[in-house]
């Protein structure tokens, strides 16, 4: 491999692998290729593919993919959320009413399939003739004068200048970081659905979710389409212990469905389309912070650098602005030592703002607590109506307490414009 050339202006052209196919290593992809490095993705699939239901795509992570001119593409595929809604399942009081329109500038959600923001990735990523390696599964890397990556089977890649870690939560590559940790395991996780959307009586712009204290938590959430042409849809899911998951599968999906109809009779609409624990995917959470995402050679980026439940909906998100901040780190230093440190400063408060935040809040509404249910239900619900609460828990949603864009070399989207694409597109 050729070393690193020098481009026009401080541009410098270097050899980068890129560990994980996710939201973080593709979007990074684009990014490096078309500042003109030389990228390499390894991923341990043999095909690359989305994992999991939907998510929230908030304005942080909306700009990011307008920055990278894919907006339009997503905006045809998802579907527009303007509210969080969660009421009790016993009395059917609103105890949560986030809305975007509570700070100016037209901000929304954008929810989408896993699938179509991995498509839309994948696809740029094609059409940028991106080198994709599959089947490949990283396990570490030696960094030296430059930095090979040494395999499951300990076949070796490299050298390379820079190595971008994007392998998600359970990141071997990380331990080549001092002080790296581990998730911690969180005691709630979820059965999650992707099912057809049948919105009667469903506000198709909001997340509605239903609460039993806090060891009960049923969500809908209108997620447009995987692809272009395919039916709209809906991920569907109820919070629970993994360590319960083996006693609610043996009680059988009738008893199941039971339950939650007794909380919220009106998603027979959705639990009607389950027939087995087979259309259910168990998800488990786990917390990790990386102090410093960055060693020799190494940037760690999204979940692989910081994890979390998805309380607050962020984690994809923070895994693009993670992207766009190490692209322009490279962008703006005269080496990879530079850059990393660049990179690392750019993102910290950012992520260790979110993280704290999701660790405060998820307790409130996924754990075995009496007390923060009840708190939840009577203190914050009324003081959230009370100004400043409601801009303040807007922004909390959308990824901006602390602005996320200006170190990550970002302007936020004109959502004036994206307001109008999002209504055309998400109703035809
Ligand atoms: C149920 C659930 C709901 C969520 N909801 C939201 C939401 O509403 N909004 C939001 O922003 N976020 C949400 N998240 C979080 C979001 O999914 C993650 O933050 C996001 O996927 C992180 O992207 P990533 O690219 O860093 O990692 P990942 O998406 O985990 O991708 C990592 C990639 O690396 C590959 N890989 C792993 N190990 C190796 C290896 N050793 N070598 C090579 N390749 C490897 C994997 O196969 C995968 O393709 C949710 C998460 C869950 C589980």
């Amino acid at each position: 491999m050729s070393r690193p050339v020098r481009l026009g202006g401080i541009g410098i052209s270097y050899d980068i692998a890129i560990a994980g196919a996710g939201p973080a290593g593709l979007a990074a992809a684009l990014y490096l290729k078309r500042a003109g490095h030389r990228v390499t993705i390894f991923e341990r699939f043999e095909e690359p593919k989305p994992v999991g239901s939907g998510l929230i795509l908030q304005p942080t992570g909306l700009t990011v993919l307008a920055d990278l001119g894919l907006l339009d593409d997503i905006l045809a595929l998802g579907a527009r959320i303007d509210r969080l809604h969660g009421a009790d399942a016993s009395t059917g009081r609103t105890v949560l009413d986030v809305r975007y329109d509570a700070q100016r500038g037209g901000r929304f959600g954008l929810a989408v399939h896993r699938a179509a923001l991995f498509g839309v990735l994948f696809r740029a990523a094609r059409r940028e003739a991106i080198a994709i390696e599959t089947g490949v599964e990283i396990e570490t890397v030696e960094a030296g004068e430059r930095a090979t990556l040494i395999q499951g089977n300990g076949a070796k890649a490299g050298p390379f200048d820079l190595v971008v870690d994007a392998s998600g939560s359970r990141s071997k590559l990380r331990q080549s970081v001092a002080n790296a940790g581990a998730p911690r395991s969180l005691t709630y996780g979820a059965f999650w659905a992707s099912l057809g959307w049948r919105g009667e009586g469903f506000d198709e712009h909001a997340l509605s979710q239903r609460y039993d204290k806090a060891s009960v938590m049923i969500g809908v959430l209108p997620i447009g389409r995987p692809e272009p042409g395919a039916e709209k849809m809906a991920a569907f899911f109820w919070s629970l212990k993994p360590d319960d998951a083996d006693a609610v599968r043996a009680a059988g999906i009738d008893a199941w469905k039971e339950r939650v109809m007794r909380l919220w009779p009106q998603s027979e609409a959705f639990t009607s389309q389950i027939d087995s624990f087979d259309q259910l995917s168990l998800a488990r959470y786990g917390h990790h912070t990386m102090k410093m995402p960055v060693a020799r050679r190494l940037a760690v980026i999204g979940d692989a650098a910081h994890s979390t439940s998805p309380q607050l909906g962020q984690g994809a998100n923070m895994a693009l602005l993670d992207a766009a901040a190490l692209s322009h780190a490279l962008a703006r230093t005269q080496s990879v030592e530079a850059a990393l440190e660049a990179y690392a400063k750019a993102r910290r408060w950012h992520v260790r703002v979110f993280q704290a935040l999701s660790l405060a809040f998820t307790p409130f509404y996924q754990s075995d607590s009496v007390a923060l249910p009840f708190i939840r239900d009577r203190l914050v619900a009324t003081v959230a109506k009370i100004p400043p609460a409601p801009q303040f828990l807007a922004s909390m949603v959308a990824g901006t307490v602390i602005d996320p864009f200006r170190r990550a070399g970002l302007t936020e989207t004109r959502w004036d414009v994206g307001r109008n694409l999002g209504h055309d597109r998400t109703a035809s």
